[in-house]
This record gives structure tokens, C-alpha cells and sequence, in this order.
């Protein structure tokens, strides 16, 4: 493993996305100062609270909370969504690592902490999984399971299953991250794509500590929308498929017609030749549509403006002459 030099203290920000949090937020700003003294001198800690439009005392809290600990606020103007809040967060760290985490509670502190310990020994991305022997209700644990098959059978890019947004980022990942400038983001599987070697720790599913759900089924729905079509393609390529099929389909009808016809002479006028038609017209359309839709995936690939490639490392031979 590579050796890695670092100045202590490693600077961390930890990025909450909160949106009618005051039940929690506050507290959760204490403990997480207090948890990660446990690492000593080795982290300055900073909190960066997202207020994503909240219409409570988040904001309040939070602000009182910064005269005396090392916190920032970034306060959107309405609510934007858990993703635009916390790409707002993330696009305000500049530590030497990053850790995004729910203000709930339901991402346990002391996982965060590993989630650096494992970074001080030289990870890029620690991923929190959902230990799934914990208390997930059943709609939930379906929904997300179902999610995390077809998002990994349709896409290049492959989800660790149960993983939510609750990691950790080397400061080199995080410049990933605020480097693109797709608007429908899915940051999971963002952080995949990125192509950084994964470490996983599970983590226990609690209740959270205060407060209702910010998640209705219909944001939801609407981030495994936006995950789905950002993340793939393929399902533009199966109109042409089913195109193929159908031409393919029309032309063995034809010759199976003209067999019965010579040979055994029993066909209803008119009837085949409309079949064979349809079905050659139709999946003449289908794969046309399949054409167009290779050049709109091409246009949206290039719309999103992710770059080609993310360097590791450069190493340089030492050849030249002093
Ligand atoms: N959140 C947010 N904006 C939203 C919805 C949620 O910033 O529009 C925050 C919320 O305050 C919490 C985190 O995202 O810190 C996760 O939300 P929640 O706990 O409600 O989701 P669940 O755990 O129920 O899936
Ligand atoms: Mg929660």
C-alpha cells in the first residue's frame, strides 16, 4: 500500500443534509464533536449542516450551535431535495476527507469513526451498509432490494446493495464529486462511477431518534427514477431488439404461409399478407426508434458533462539527466 503522508490534524467535514431536523440536528452536532474525540489530535472536525428549505428551528439551532463549535450552515432558499442538499454540502467541504450522513441518528457515530479510521490506513471510499438483520420495515427492504437488482442489471456502473448515502470521501474523490455538473444526480452512484477502490462497513438499522420521516414514498420514487435514467441506456436499446424480432417474426410467418399454401391450400385471401405487414412495418418503426434513441442516449451522455476518466495515480520513470 502506498505510503501516506499527512499533516496532522487531518482535516473532516461531515455534511447533514437537514430538512425540518430540529428535534435532532442540535443534538446530533454535540455528539458528533464529542464521538470523534476518541480520534484525539488526529481530526479537526467541522460539521457542514445543509438546510434544505427547512420551515422549523433547524436553521436557529444550528446557528446557535456554531458560537461555540466548529460548524457551518449552508442554508437553501426553499427545499431543493436530499441530493441537492447535500451536493450544497459537499460543494462547501474542502477537508482532507468527507463524510455525508443523515442528521437522524440512523447512521451510527461510532461507524463514522471507523469510517476514518479506515481512511487513516490509507481508504478512499468507505461505503456504511445496512445491516439488514436490523429493524428495516418490510416495504422498505423490498422496495430498496428490488431497486438495487434492476439498477445493477440495467447499469454499467454497479451498486454495493443497501448502501445509502453514508460515506466516506478522500478529498481526492470529493473533487470528483464537485467536479460534475450533471443536475439529476444520484450521488451513490456517482461515488461508484467514480472507480475508487469501495471498503464496506456495515452499520445497524435504528429508528430514528426524533422527528417523522423526510422521505414520502414519492421522493422516493422519484430518486430511483433519477438514478434509473442517469445511470442507464439499455432500455432505449430494447426497441430495436424488440424491432428485430418482430421483422424476424413477419418473415418466418410469410414463409410458414407460403408452405400452407402450395401444400395444403386452406388460407383465408388477404389474411397473411396483412400479418406480414404489420409485423415487418411495425419492427421497421420499433428499430428506426431504436436508432433514434442510440443518438439521444449519445446526446444525453454528452448533456451530462461527467468526464472520461478519473486518474488514480501518475507515476513518472526518474531517466532524466541532472
Ligand atoms: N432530507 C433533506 N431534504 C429532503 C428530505 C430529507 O435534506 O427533502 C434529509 C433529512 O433531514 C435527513 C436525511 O435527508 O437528514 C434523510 O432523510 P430521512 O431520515 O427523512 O429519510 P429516511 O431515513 O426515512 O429514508
Ligand atoms: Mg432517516
Amino acid at each position: 500500500m502506498s505510503e501516506i503522508v499527512r499533516t496532522l490534524p487531518a482535516r473532516l467535514d461531515i455534511v447533514i443534509p437537514a430538512y425540518n431536523e430540529q428535534e435532532c440536528i442540535g443534538e446530533m452536532i454535540d455528539a458528533l464533536h464529542q464521538g470523534f474525540q476518541v480520534l484525539g489530535d488526529a481530526i479537526a472536525l467541522r460539521v457542514i449542516v445543509a438546510n434544505d428549505g427547512s420551515r422549523d428551528r433547524t436553521e436557529a439551532i444550528v446557528a446557535e450551535k456554531a458560537r461555540t463549535h466548529n460548524v457551518l450552515c449552508v442554508s437553501l432558499t426553499r427545499n431543493f431535495g436530499h441530493q441537492a442538499a447535500l451536493t450544497a454540502g459537499l460543494d462547501h467541504a474542502d477537508g482532507d476527507a468527507v463524510i455525508m450522513m443523515d442528521g437522524d441518528f440512523q447512521h451510527p457515530i461510532e461507524t463514522a469513526i471507523d469510517m476514518v479510521r479506515a481512511w487513516l490506513g490509507g481508504a478512499k471510499v468507505v461505503l456504511g451498509q445496512r445491516n439488514m438483520k436490523g429493524k428495516l420495515p418490510l416495504m422498505k427492504r423490498v422496495t430498496s432490494d428490488g431497486f438495487y437488482q434492476l439498477f445493477n442489471m440495467l447499469s454499467e456502473t454497479k451498486l454495493v446493495t443497501g448502501v445509502p448515502d453514508f460515506c466516506l470521501l478522500d478529498q481526492a474523490v470529493l473533487k470528483v464529486m464537485q467536479s460534475l455538473p450533471e443536475r439529476h444526480r444520484f450521488l451513490r452512484g456517482l461515488v461508484a462511477w467514480s472507480g475508487y477502490e469501495l471498503t464496506v462497513l456495515p452499520f445497524p438499522v435504528t429508528d430514528r431518534r426524533a422527528g417523522s420521516s423526510k422521505y414520502g414514498m414519492r421522493k422516493m420514487v422519484q430518486l430511483a427514477l433519477d438514478a434509473l435514467f442517469s445511470f442507464t441506456t439499455s432500455p432505449m436499446r430494447v426497441m430495436s431488439r424488440l424491432g428485430l424480432a418482430s421483422i424476424l417474426g413477419g418473415l418466418f410467418y410469410f414463409v410458414y404461409v407460403m408452405a400452407r399454401y402450395f401444400f395444403v391450400g386452406d388460407l383465408i385471401q388477404g389474411w397473411a399478407s396483412v400479418v406480414v405487414l404489420v409485423l415487418v412495418l411495425g419492427g421497421i418503426q420499433l428499430v428506426f426508434m431504436g436508432v433514434m434513441g442510440a443518438y439521444v442516449a449519445r446526446t444525453y451522455e454528452e448533456a451530462k458533462g461527467r468526464p472520461l476518466y478519473v486518474i488514480d495515480k501518475v507515476i513518472e520513470g526518474s531517466t532524466k539527466s541532472s
